[in-house]
């Protein structure tokens, strides 16, 4: 049997732990297929998704700074992609055309909405710091459980109104007002790569706060950022983005190949072994 491949767009990509998921699950499901980090540019965007339609490759993930960029190329945008206009899933359907999926939102439903009382969601305020390619999912998730008592900040301000002219019941805070809204809100996401690994970090703490607040944080190495940590001392209820990234890759993993992969200890552990 031929070998199947798969693997995930984007770049930089040395970061993502894509591969040991998505391997981890082919060879518990005895499937004969690989899946490996595709660094690319721009302009080789055309030429990757070529390969899905001549069936060269089964499927793709995609991740920053490609989500919007794929569009394009596709012959069809369906569900939570359509709604977000971020895509993180293509695959060839049995039409033969390619198609465009997002299962962000999915892992994002999954891993914190579903974890929580409607008297934690309904009527509370929500604050999503950054505008980047995920946070669509996020307000999208929230709006469909009805919540639109949503305040976004990105450093970047222009980013944050383009994604209010997708969701106008949003409010923008500024850069600089974050520690003193923070009051206000019940919970806050964690949206950017602040925190990451490596890289850089927020610059504000936040010492006021509502006592219930709750903390989601979208990054999952470290399992926890600076900022959750200190909430987490306080004892907040917090979230990493550990379980959002299963969740992610368990529908991708369906899109593709019909089968739910089981998300179970042995399988956080290893995604806890391969942080680096
Ligand atoms: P992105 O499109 O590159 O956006 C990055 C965001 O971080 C933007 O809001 C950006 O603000 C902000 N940012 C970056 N550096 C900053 C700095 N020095 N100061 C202030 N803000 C800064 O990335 P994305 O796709 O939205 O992903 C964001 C994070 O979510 C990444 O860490 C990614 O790994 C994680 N993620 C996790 C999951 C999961 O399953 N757990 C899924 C998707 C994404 P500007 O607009 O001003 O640049």
């Amino acid at each position: 049997m031929i070998e199947k491949k798969f693997g995930i767009i984007g770049k930089p990509l040395s970061h993502s732990l894509s591969p040991v998921l998505q391997n981890f699950w082919f060879k518990k499901n005895n499937l004969k297929a690989n899946y490996s980090l595709m660094e690319i540019e721009k302009k080789q965007i055309k030429d990757i998704l070529n390969k899905i339609r001549t069936k060269e490759i089964s499927g793709i993930n995609v991740t920053i700074p490609y989500k919007q960029e794929v569009i394009p190329y596709l012959d069809l945008v369906i569900n939570d992609a359509k709604e977000t206009s971020s895509i993180n899933t293509i695959y060839l359907n049995s039409n033969n055309k390619l198609v465009g999926d997002n299962t962000d939102v999915y892992g994002f439903e999954k891993s914190f909405i579903n974890n929580l009382n409607n008297k934690d969601l309904i009527n509370k305020n929500f604050l999503i710091i950054g505008a980047g390619g995920v946070a669509p999912s996020l307000i999208y998730a929230l709006w469909k459980k009805k919540i639109k008592k949503i305040s976004i900040s990105n450093r970047t301000y222009q980013k944050a109104e383009v994604i209010k002219k997708k969701f106008p019941f949003i409010e923008i805070i500024s850069w600089e007002d974050i520690v003193g809204k923070s009051e206000e809100m019940d919970v806050i996401i964690n949206a950017t790569s602040l925190g990451m690994k490596n890289g850089l970090d927020f610059e504000i703490t936040i010492e006021r706060f509502k006592p219930g607040l709750i903390y989601y944080d979208v990054i999952y190495n470290p399992l926890s950022t600076k900022m959750l940590k200190s909430f987490k001392e306080k004892n907040l209820k917090t979230f990493n983005g550990l379980d959002m990234f299963l969740y992610q890759g368990q529908k991708s993993f369906f899109l593709w190949n019909k089968i739910t992969p089981i998300i179970d200890e042995e399988i956080k552990t290893e995604i806890i072994l391969n942080l680096k």
